[in-house]
């Protein structure tokens, strides 16, 4: 009968009784027997960490080469559950600890996984190889990265070669900022891991969006204080196929953008994979966030870039862009280059054009819209104020302001220290950075 065949599993072992155990086996229980995931006796032990019983079962003829349903031996169970002392005995009874499950994953792979210093060390005295990588290309190294163990990852930062990292195709930089472990990562780059190593291809097409960076897995976890710590030890933000910066931006992360902006971040970059546009690609991420679109604008973003299109009615006539406007015509009239009044004439993003052009117009000189745009903006609650401002000169407050903010730099613009020392008047200086 099943729980008759499994009492030795399950009565003895799991609930540590040594008594019960002796009993069964001195009462013929079957000390190899395996339960329906492949475990026997002695991986049951393994996993409760009693000395004692593995002892006894040991002495009754159980294996420590026995295979569990995923190819896990007990001493690959022993060091996942960080108990020492079984470790050590199934060591002296000849254990491989250099043993791989099904997976790859070594049995000092599955010690960095539960950080049991003792376990590691153990294994490493008896000749454990700190540079096998797992068949997901994870080495014991990655896992203590990503699981936040510093002592383990200290004691494996010297042992491990820069050469099995790099066929790994990932550094423990990577680790350490996915699993958003700020003491590991600090640690790292304290021992001098580049902070700008790239996931290899193989890697980096296990994920949808083909990222590359460190920066990239902690500004995607939304991780403020690890993106901060790269970013400070010279993170680079333009190395990902979609910038950090409009991941923070599509998930509404002010602070990480701000942080990436303040490093140096491109607001007006472009991801051309999705929608080939003439404006910036940051806009599309943020249609319906007035707060985060004056963030960004107000952060350098290119608003005359939404008014330019190859429509009828659409005569360049912001001064300052008309040549770049007339060097790009070529570019932007092409039928795969989408302008903004295409872009947001689709049906869900209509309701939004109003609101956001009339941000837009805070930041440009006169613009002349083109007639596709007119007609979406006519249906908008906006159109009475965008009218109004659109049919008349811009105010020349308006073109001062727009001067001004040339001839400065947006860090001071934009860092309410800096402005405090600009020796302008409040209100200016509030007209100025948008707050009146
Ligand atoms: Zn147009």
């Amino acid at each position: 009968m099943v729980v008759q065949k499994y009492f030795l599993h399950f009565s003895a072992v799991r609930k540590k009784s040594y008594d019960m155990a002796l009993s069964l086996i001195m009462g013929g229980a079957f000390v190899e027997q395996v339960c329906l995931s492949k475990w026997t006796a002695i991986h049951e032990a393994a996993k409760v960490g009693c000395p004692a019983i593995m002892m006894l079962l040991l002495q009754h003829g159980a294996k420590v080469t026995a295979r569990g349903k995923h190819g896990v031996t007990p001493l690959g169970i022993a060091a996942e559950y960080g108990n020492t002392e079984a470790l050590d005995i199934l060591i002296e009874h000849g254990g491989d600890v250099n043993a791989q499950a099904s997976n790859g994953d070594s049995v000092l792979y599955d010690a960095s996984g539960s950080g049991n210093l003792d376990c590691v060390k153990l294994l490493l005295q008896h000749g454990a190889n700190p540079n096998v990588a797992s068949y997901a290309c994870q080495l014991p190294i990655h896992r203590a990265a990503y699981e936040g163990h510093i002592l383990a990852l200290r004691t494996l930062i010297p042992i491990t070669a820069k050469r099995a990292i790099r066929l790994a195709g990932h550094s423990p930089v990577h680790s350490a900022a996915d699993g958003g472990q700020v003491e590991c990562l600090k640690l790292l780059l304290q021992k001098g891991y580049d902070v700008n190593t790239l996931l290899h291809m193989h890697i980096s097409e296990n994920y949808g969006d083909l990222r590359k960076t460190a920066l990239y897995f902690a500004v995607s976890n939304g991780d403020l204080t690890c993106a901060e710590m790269l970013l400070e030890a010279g993170a680079r933000t333009e190395l990902d196929p979609l910038r950090c910066i409009l991941v923070a931006i599509r998930a509404e992360r002010y602070e990480l953008v701000q942080l990436l902006l303040s490093y140096g971040a491109d607001v007006n970059c472009y991801f051309r994979v999705i929608s080939n546009t003439v404006f910036p690609t940051a806009l599309q991420y943020c249609l319906r966030d007035p707060e985060m679109l004056r963030l960004l604008l107000n952060r350098g973003y290119r608003a005359y870039k939404c008014f330019q299109c190859c429509h009828g009615d659409s005569e360049e006539t912001d001064s300052t862009w008309i040549d770049i406007h007339n060097q790009a015509y070529h570019i932007y009239c092409q039928p795969d280059v989408v302008s903004f009044c295409e872009f947001v004439s689709v049906s869900w993003l209509e309701h939004l054009v109003g609101s956001v052009v009339r941000l837009l117009l805070d930041y440009v000189n006169h613009v002349n819209i083109c007639h596709n745009l007119r007609r979406l903006l006519e249906k908008t609650p906006e159109w009475d104020e965008l009218s109004d401002i659109l049919s008349r000169p811009r105010p020349l407050q308006h073109f001062c302001r727009l001067v001004i903010r040339g001839h400065m730099s947006l860090r001071v613009l934009n860092d309410p220290k800096a402005m405090a020392a600009v020796p302008f008047p409040p209100t200016l200086k509030n007209y100025l950075t948008y707050r009146v």
